[in-house]
């Protein structure tokens, strides 16, 4: 049976613009091109987590626009179950992105709704209980985050903390996460060293995945094994996007009861898929695609 995949998370309406180069501060640039996508690292995870095979819900709030309808529908129409999003008087969250001709950009996030995303309900602490794995990042409210962590914990269900983007992190937050996501920016912040320090990392939480890139990713326990997982060579288009589907193919494999270091292995495969290919939710591979690298 599928892994029960539960994500809290955000859920942004992407506003992507395409022109020759950014404009400076003042200045109006005429754009070549437009497009409008699913974002917010929590909706983009529950789409991962689907397509990697998992039964995945999303937990989240969006607004009563427009775009709100829109998120829904392309979180439905990736196999995420929206049963229990809240849809909350306003705007959605928007990411306002610009982007280059080199592929450099700017980017302006509105949270909206997101940041309405308080108080977690019976029904959305059931949904945590119903879970095999809670998979969550740092772009919604730190106190949901952590109330959603504490709920895991209390029914059993693994927690898997994407700290993204780079903060520090309460303590109790971190006594409830079995397993810590970090790229190396976000290990330093969270430790406050001038390096990644796993050590460090290994103090506060039981497990760590360090993601590391090009070069894959490492993955340590406390008191136990500290490995390099190399990456899957593939060409590189396109690396947006290539954590969340690392992140959330790891909460597939770790729910699916695989070893850590056969699921890191796993998710490298998932991260190398994704950056083949061009585009954001668009480019987060299948579980077909995953196998067809990883065997
Ligand atoms: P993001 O850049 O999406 O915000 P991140 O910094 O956590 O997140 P990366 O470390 O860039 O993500 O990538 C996640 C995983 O994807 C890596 O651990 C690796 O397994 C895979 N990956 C990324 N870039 C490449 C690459 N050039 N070749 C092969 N695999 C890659």
């Amino acid at each position: 049976m599928a892994p029960r995949i539960v994500v809290a998370g955000s859920a942004n309406m992407d506003l992507v613009g395409v022109a020759e180069r950014l404009p400076l501060p003042g200045e109006t640039v005429l754009g070549d091109d437009f497009l409008m996508m699913a974002g917010g690292k929590g909706a983009n995870q529950a789409i991962a987590a689907a397509r990697a095979g998992g039964d995945a819900v999303f937990l989240g709030a969006i607004g009563s626009d427009s775009f709100g309808v829109t998120l829904n529908a392309r979180l439905a129409a990736a196999g995420v179950d929206t049963a229990h999003v809240r849809t909350t008087y306003g705007a959605s969250g928007v990411a306002v992105i610009m982007v280059d001709r080199a592929a450099e950009n700017s980017i302006l996030v509105a949270p909206g709704a997101n940041s309405t995303f308080r108080d977690l309900t019976e029904a959305e602490e059931g949904v945590i209980a119903s879970g095999d794995v809670l998979l969550c990042q740092l772009e919604i409210p730190i106190e949901t985050v952590t109330a959603a962590c504490r709920a895991a914990r209390a029914a059993g269900t693994r927690t898997i903390l994407n700290a993204a983007p780079a903060r520090e992190l309460p303590a109790d937050l971190l006594a409830n996460v079995d397993l810590l996501v970090v790229n190396e920016v976000e290990a330093q912040t969270i430790t406050g060293s001038a390096a990644p320090d796993m050590a460090a990392l290994l103090a506060l939480v039981p497990r760590v995945v360090m993601t590391l890139g090009g070069a894959g990713s490492r993955y340590a326990e406390r008191d136990g094994r500290d490995e390099q997982v190399p990456a899957f060579p593939v060409e590189a288009t396109d690396t947006t996007a290539a954590g969340d589907a690392f992140t959330a193919a790891l909460a597939v494999a770790w729910g699916e009861g695989r070893d850590l270091m056969e699921a890191v292995r796993w998710a490298n495969a998932a991260g190398a898929a994704c950056v083949r290919k061009l585009g954001a939710s668009s480019s987060v591979p299948t579980r077909a695609e995953i196998d067809e690298l990883y065997n």
